[in-house]
C-alpha cells in the first residue's frame, strides 16, 4: 500500500544509504570559507533553476529504470537502476550541500522555498571530513545489511527469516512459539549498538555542519515550523487520541487474557509478543480473538468479486470511476497500456503494490499483482490517490511536484480507501443493499486495530530517535528508554528480561535503515480529518464511518484544490485548503470511532483501564 514514486527529492529522502555514498565520494564544497566571495540573488536563482532542471532530468531517469527493474527483475535491471538512482542522489546531496552558501540572502519566496527543500531532501548529512563521511555510509549499509540479513535458528539447521517469522507472529496461538519468535528476532540487532552509536555521533556532526541542532532537528525541520514546536505538536495530537486507545487497550487486554491466561496481565502491560505482530503495530492478526459475536457485516465483497468474474483492469475501472465521479479527469491511455496490473506469469516482479508517475508530468501507473479480493480493491484506490495527486501538481515547478509534506501522500490515498463504504458498493452495483449500521462494529472494531493500534507506535520510534539523536537518550540506557517510550505510549512490555546488551530498537527496519517514522503517524492522523472535511462537504449527516465522498463534485472540488498545491505551500496551506483547519486534528478520529468508543467502554465497564499509573477502572470515570 505504499508509493515508490521517485519524485525529486522524496527519493533522496528514502534511499539513504547511497545518498551518504554520494556525499563522501563528491568534492567537498560544503562550508563556506573566509575568502569566498559572497553569493548574490542573482546566483542564488540561477543555482536553484538548475538544481531543479538537472533533477527533474534524473528523477525521470531513475523512474524508468526503477519501473523496468520492479516489472522485470534481473540483475541487469537491477544495477541500471542503482546507477540511476545513485545519479539522482549524488545530484541532490550536491545541490543540498551547495545550497548552503546561499544562508542568509534575502531570496524570493519561491526561491526561498525550493532552497529551503533542496537543504531538506537529505536524510543523512554526512560529515565533510571523507574519512568520517565513509565511515557513516560503511555503519549504514553494514546495519541494513545486518537487518535484511537477520535471522533466528531456533535449531542448528533450521532457521526462520523475517517473513515466517512474521507468518509466526501472525498465526501462531501458541504462546510460547509467539515468545520464542519474538525473542529469537530482537537478536539480529545485537551487533548493531556499537554502530547505531557511531553513527548517530557522524550523522549529528553531518547535521550540524548544515546548520541544525542535531539529526533528529533536521528530519523535523521539514514540517513548515520550528522543531521544537512540531514536537509539541506531536504530543497534542497524541493527548488527542490517547483517551480511546487505551480503551481499545484495555478491550484487548481482556480478551487476550481469557485467551492466554496470566499471562496477559489484568492491569499492566500488554506482553509485547502476543498482538500478532512483531512491533505490536498493528494488531489486525489478532482479530479473532477479540471480535465481537456480531462482528460479521452481513457480505463478503471477495466473494462477490469472485462470483462476478471480475479481471484486473476491471477492477482499476472502479477506481478510476471513483475519482472521474468526483469530477476529475479520467487517467490517460498510456496508464492502460503501461501499467502492471497481473503477475506475469514467466518473470520476477515486486509485487509490493506502488503508484509511480514516470515522467513527473502524466506518465502515471501502479504495478500490482491484483487478485479479485476486497483487500486488492482497496488498495487500487489507494494507489490511485496517489496518481491522481501527482497528476494534479504537475504543473507546478519540478521541485513543489511532491506532496505538501511526507504525510500527505499516504493520507490523501488512504482518504479514498475510507470512502469504500456498503453505500459505496450499493452506488456501484456491487451490493444489493447496505447493512444496517448496527453491523458495523466489527468492521469498525478490525480498522480500529489496523489504524488506531499503529498510532502510538508510529509516534515512539521517532520519539526514541529525536531524543537520541539530541542526546537526552544516551547510549547507556538506549534499550531502557526504549521500553519505557514503548510501554508508555503503547502499553505494551516485553516479558523477557531486557539489557543494555541488547537493542531492540534496531529490530525495526526503520532504525538501521534510518528511514524517519513520524511520515506514518501523521499519515495515521490525516486521513480521518480530510475524511471528515470532505464528507462534510460532500454533504454526509450519517455516522462518519458509512460517509462516502463518492459522485460528490464539491468535494471533489475542494480536494483538488489541495492536491494542486503540491509542495508549492506549506502545509498548513493545503491542510486548510481540504479542511479549513491549519492545525491537525485527531478529533477526526474519535468522531470516526465513536459508535466503538461506545462498545468499548460498555465492554470494559467494571474492568481494568490503562497501565501502571494511567490504570483505572472503567466505571470510575466519564
Ligand atoms: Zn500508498
Amino acid at each position: 500500500m505504499r508509493q515508490t514514486r521517485i519524485a525529486l527529492l522524496a527519493s533522496l529522502a528514502s534511499a539513504l544509504l547511497s545518498n551518504a555514498i554520494s556525499s563522501a565520494a563528491m568534492p567537498e564544497k560544503a562550508a563556506p570559507s573566509a575568502r569566498e566571495k559572497a553569493p548574490t540573488v542573482a546566483e542564488a536563482k540561477v543555482f536553484v533553476a538548475e538544481a531543479e532542471a538537472n533533477l527533474l532530468a534524473l528523477a525521470v531517469e531513475a523512474s524508468r529504470a526503477g519501473w523496468v527493474h520492479s516489472t522485470y527483475i534481473t540483475d541487469d535491471t537491477e544495477a541500471l537502476a542503482a546507477k540511476a538512482n545513485e545519479r539522482l542522489i549524488s545530484a541532490g546531496v550536491e545541490y543540498a550541500k551547495k545550497a548552503v552558501r546561499y544562508d542568509g540572502l534575502k531570496l524570493e519566496p519561491d526561491v526561498a522555498r525550493k532552497m529551503k527543500l533542496l537543504k531538506l531532501g537529505l536524510t543523512l548529512a554526512a560529515p565533510a571530513d571523507p574519512k568520517e563521511a565513509e565511515e557513516v555510509t560503511r555503519l549504514g549499509a553494514a546495519m541494513e545489511g545486518e537487518y535484511g540479513k537477520g535471522k533466528y535458528c531456533p535449531e542448528k539447521d533450521k532457521c526462520l527469516d523475517l517473513e515466517e517469522i512474521t507468518k509466526i507472529m501472525a498465526e501462531s496461538r501458541d504462546a510460547a512459539q509467539l515468545l520464542d519468535v519474538w525473542r529469537g528476532w530482537h537478536t539480529i540487532s545485537i551487533p548493531m549498538r556499537p554502530q547505531y552509536q557511531r553513527f548517530v555521533e557522524l550523522a549529528n556532526k553531518g547535521a550540524r555542519e548544515l546548520g541544525f541542532k542535531d539529526s533528529g532537528a533536521m528530519w523535523r525541520s521539514k514540517y513548515d515550523m520550528p522543531p521544537d514546536a512540531f514536537a509539541k505538536e506531536v504530543d497534542r495530537l497524541w493527548a488527542q487520541l490517547k483517551p480511546l486507545y487505551v480503551s481499545l487497550h484495555a478491550y484487548v487486554r481482556w480478551k487476550l487474557r481469557e485467551k492466554y491466561g496470566d499471562v496477559v496481565p489484568a492491569n499492566g502491560p500488554i506482553p509485547a509478543h502476543l498482538l500478532g505482530n512483531m512491533w505490536a503495530q498493528d494488531w489486525s492478526n489478532v482479530f479473532d480473538l477479540v471480535k465481537p459475536p456480531e462482528a460479521d457485516p452481513g457480505f463478503d465483497l471477495t466473494k462477490i468479486l469472485e462470483a462476478k468474474k471480475l479481471d484486473a483492469k476491471e477492477m482499476v475501472r472502479f477506481g478510476e470511476r471513483f475519482f472521474t465521479s468526483l469530477g476529475f479527469g479520467p487517467l490517460p491511455e498510456s496508464f492502460w497500456e503501461r501499467s502492471l496490473f497481473v503477475k506475469p506469469r514467466d518473470r520476477e516482479v515486486v509485487c509490493h503494490a506502488s503508484a509511480w508517475d514516470i515522467d513527473n508530468v502524466n506518465d502515471l501507473r501502479i504495478k500490482m499483482c491484483i487478485r479479485p479480493t476486497a483487500e486488492d480493491f482497496t488498495t487500487i484506490h489507494h494507489e490511485l490517490g496517489h496518481n491522481f495527486y501527482q497528476r494534479a501538481y504537475n504543473t507546478k515547478p519540478g521541485l513543489f511536484r511532491d506532496s505538501a509534506n511526507d504525510g500527505f501522500h499516504e493520507a490523501v490515498g488512504d482518504t479514498i480507501a475510507l470512502s469504500i463504504t456498503p453505500e459505496y458498493l450499493v452506488k456501484i452495483g456491487l451490493l444489493e443493499k447496505a447493512p444496517d449500521p448496527s453491523k458495523d462494529l466489527g468492521l469498525l472494531l478490525s480498522r480500529a486495530l489496523e489504524k488506531l493500534a499503529f498510532l502510538p507506535f508510529g509516534l515512539v520510534v521517532d520519539q526514541w530517535r529525536w531524543k537520541v539523536f539530541d542526546g537526552s537518550i544516551t547510549p547507556a540506557t538506549y534499550n531502557a528508554a526504549w521500553w519505557d517510550l514503548r510501554t508508555r505510549y503503547q502499553g505494551i512490555a516485553p516479558t523477557v528480561t531486557r539489557s543494555e546488551e541488547d537493542f531492540d530498537p534496531g529490530a525495526k527496519y526503520h532504525v538501521p535503515a534510518n528511514v524517519p517514522y513520524t511520515r506514518y503517524f501523521l499519515a495515521a492522523i490525516l486521513q480521518f480529518q480530510f475524511h471528515r472535511a470532505l464528507s462534510k462537504t460532500a454533504g454526509c449527516t450519517g455516522p462518519l464511518h458509512r460517509c462516502s465522498i463518492y459522485g460528490s463534485k464539491e468535494a471533489g472540488k475542494k480536494l483538488d484544490t489541495m492536491l494542486q498545491m503540491g509542495l508549492s505551500r506549506s502545509w498548513p496551506d493545503a491542510l486548510e485548503a481540504i479542511s479549513g483547519q491549519r492545525e491537525m486534528d485527531a478529533t477526526a478520529i474519535r468522531d470516526y470511532f465513536a459508535p466503538l468508543q461506545k462498545w468499548l467502554d460498555e465492554q470494559n465497564k467494571g474492568k481494568p483501564v490503562g497501565w501502571g499509573q494511567a490504570q483505572r477502572l472503567a466505571s470510575s470515570t466519564e
